[in-house]
């Protein structure tokens, strides 16, 4: 069985990807299963979905603890231990990034025992696409699938979009593929687990007791000025001062971070350590004032701010 696990953000396409992944799986005759798993928060937070595929009935459920392929979407999400990366890793697990960065820096920045490869980052015209590139990527690493396969699964899977997006996803899927294609056969099936190699979640149980009683004790008060939201965020919103015109209730009301304060001449600020980039406040914005920029431009010298 080939266990899988896509990691990105909200709004980069992992579900999608773990889509298109899995109609591949199932185009090549196996058995899948493919999900995403969100949590409480929305764009920009930290989520994975997951592939399993198999020649035979698939008994296994949940979530993949003892994956054979990590996929990473988004590079910065390595260093965030509640992103849970790495979780399950092991030697036989092949890590594809997509990153900039060479493979063998990766490697030993994560201290990674398995095979790890990059995939090239999209052009930022292709960054919505992200989804099917990590698919492409995927697919070219298993000895099954091939790119007539992949296509049919792009075509499929995001036919409700038009013809025109079908046509970049697949360019993008398509491109991917190729440039990881040499690698063919690198990802290999682990055994189906039987059930006493199973390894319950580590569940707290707690005792039973009256609503009043059990009701959660909050010891410290503003303790989520202490989640660095921030680090969530890829885009970055930037207030063009120039055609704001000081309506500071709307975009600081929509925050749902309640990352927006207002200053004394009513000027919004934006608290860019909690501001987890869902660009609800463009969105918005009447005057059009709020524009976004990739994070990753935002954070080199000489550009803004
Ligand atoms: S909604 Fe737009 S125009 Fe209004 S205060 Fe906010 S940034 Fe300025
Ligand atoms: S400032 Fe804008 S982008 Fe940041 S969290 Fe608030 S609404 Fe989202």
């Amino acid at each position: 069985m080939y266990r899988i696990r896509f990691h990105g953000r909200g709004g980069q396409g992992m579900k999608t990807a773990g889509r298109i992944l899995g109609s591949t799986f199932f185009l090549a005759g196996f058995e899948v299963q493919d999900a995403p798993r969100y949590g409480a928060e929305r764009r920009g937070a930290p989520i994975f979905a997951y592939v399993r595929a198999s020649r035979a009935p698939i008994f296994e459920r949940g979530i993949i603890s003892r994956p054979d392929l990590i996929i990473v979407a988004d590079d910065h999400l390595s260093a965030m231990p509640e992103a849970g990366v790495l979780s399950g890793a092991g030697e036989q697990t092949v890590f594809l990034i997509h990153s900039n960065e060479k493979a063998s820096l990766w490697q030993e920045r994560l201290n990674l025992h398995g095979t790890v490869f990059t995939l090239p980052t999209l052009a930022k015209s292709e960054l919505h696409f992200r989804g099917a590139a990590c698919a492409g990527g995927a697919a070219a690493l298993i000895a099954e699938l091939n790119a007539d396969l992949l296509a049919q699964a792009v075509q499929e899977e995001v036919a409700p979009l038009g013809p025109e997006l079908v046509a970049v996803t697949l360019a993008v899927a398509r491109t991917a593929y190729a440039a990881l294609s040499g690698h063919r056969g690198a990802v290999r099936e682990d055994a189906p687990l039987s059930a006493k190699d199973y390894t319950p979640p580590a569940w707290l149980t707690l005792a039973c007791e009256e609503p009043l009683l059990s009701a959660p004790a909050i010891h410290a008060a503003a303790t989520s000025e202490l989640a660095q939201t921030g680090l969530w965020r890829s885009e970055r919103p930037l207030i063009d001062e120039s055609r704001c015109n000081r309506c500071w209730w709307i975009c600081s009301t929509f925050c749902p971070e309640g990352a927006i304060q207002v200053d004394d001449k009513r000027r919004p600020r934006i608290d860019y350590a909690h501001c987890k980039g869902c660009l609800i406040c463009m969105a918005q914005c009447p005057t059009h004032a709020i524009t976004a920029l990739p994070e990753a431009e935002a954070a080199t010298p000489g550009t803004k701010p």
